[in-house]
């Protein structure tokens, strides 16, 4: 099989002609990031963020372009900008006007951030409790809602039972525990009642908890997603005024491609990806303490390398995370000294410095992809 080579690559990059600025993409010095290895190649196309979604078509033609390469198998091209600070800057104005009056920050909270995970059982819900439990000990403000609508497990998770009050008959107060303030569906319909919801209903609900509920003034309000990247997730990526996401995902390859899909979910609407989470990252054995990594570590690491996204962190599959998330003392608050809550807590500190207020960190060229 041919060898891909960066010449080629370019070389077929010189016929994709941005079509406004009449020249070729290569020639504009709009390729960045040029990652060949075997035959995947990926880069990027750095893009004014006001042209956003315009150059869609331009991504696809690229991305056409380098795949008909001989030797070439995947080909994976995003658009980039280079935002000067950190994520909870105001955006650029969003493509869909509709949607603008939606995307209003929620009043009182600084920073809305989503854990969300391309399927189900991946630990999603285990992340979100104990990364706000690790922002909450690291200082911050926290609440947490559990948009997981079809499966609400902060209730068991963050170990609080009963129906939360209201003063006003409008607002409802959240429920606390552990000195984070939580919201769930599981509060307010009985856990034994089947719930079906479609696309519509599931934002509605989600929009309610989030504006009808006195959160207060938070740092940061935890939104565990529902899995998926359907419909629900992506109405709610876009109307919940986000000021980034975090993926979760086990380093099984199936479960990566539909990381992938949740990384291209948020990006799709202008929401920053933050890092992904690699959960049951290797298997911590309680009897002798050794690692044994059974499915294929790190795989989560090289995915967010390639796609340009950081590694938050990696979390083994340990019984006690199991134990202490299903019976309500989620471990970073039950065993805080162990390295897992450490490991969260780490998770916990890095967030806090990328939502950071612009000037209270040097930042980093923020890839931004539309
Ligand atoms: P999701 O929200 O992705 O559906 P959950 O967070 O509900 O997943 O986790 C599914 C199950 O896996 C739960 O029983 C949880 O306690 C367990 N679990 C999650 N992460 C870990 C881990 N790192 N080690 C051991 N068990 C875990």
């Amino acid at each position: 099989m041919a060898t891909v080579s960066e010449e080629a690559v370019l070389g077929a990059l010189r016929k994709v002609i941005d079509p406004a600025r009449r020249d070729n993409i290569v020639g504009l010095g709009m390729v960045s990031g040029l990652v060949i290895k075997g035959g995947n190649v990926a880069f990027a196309i750095e893009v004014d963020p006001a042209r956003g979604k315009a150059l869609e078509p331009l991504r696809q033609e690229a991305e056409r372009a380098v795949q008909a390469l001989p030797g070439v198998t995947s080909a994976t091209v995003v658009l980039t900008a280079h935002r000067a600070g950190p994520a909870s800057q105001p955006r650029a104005a969003h493509p869909h006007p509709q949607q603008a009056p939606a995307k209003a920050p929620a009043p009182g909270i600084r920073a809305i951030i989503a854990v969300a995970s391309g399927k189900g059982g991946v630990g999603k819900s285990t992340t979100a409790a104990n990364i706000a439990l690790g922002l909450a000990a690291e200082g911050a403000s926290v609440g947490l809602l559990d948009a997981d609508v079809y499966g609400p497990s902060m209730p068991r998770m963050m170990g609080v039972r009963g129906k939360p009050a209201t003063h006003d008959g409008k607002t409802l107060e959240p429920m606390r525990n552990y000195g984070v303030a939580i919201m769930s569906m599981g509060f307010l319909v009985d856990e034994e009642t089947p719930m079906i919801w479609r696309g519509p209903m599931v934002m509605s609900a989600i929009q309610q908890m989030l504006r009808d509920v006195n959160w207060g003034e938070l740092d940061v309000l935890v939104v565990d997603m529902p899995p998926g990247t359907g419909d629900a997730q992506l109405t709610l990526a876009q109307q919940v005024p986000l000021a980034g996401a975090i993926i979760v995902s086990t380093p099984q390859d199936i479960a990566l491609l539909d990381a992938r899909k949740g990384l291209n979910m948020f990006r799709k609407v202008d929401v920053p990806v933050l890092g992904i989470v690699e959960n049951m990252s290797y298997f911590a054995c309680p009897h002798c303490g050794q690692r044994s990594e059974i499915f294929a570590h790190g795989g989560a690491r090289k995915e967010a390398e390639r796609l340009g996204v950081e590694f938050l962190g990696e979390i083994p599959l340990d019984i006690a995370i199991r134990e202490t998330s299903d019976g309500g003392q989620p471990i970073v608050v039950s065993q805080p000294q162990s390295p897992h809550a450490q490991s969260y807590r780490a998770i916990a500190r890095r967030l806090l410095e990328k939502l950071a207020p612009a000037g209270a960190r040097r930042a980093p060229p923020k890839i931004v992809v539309q």
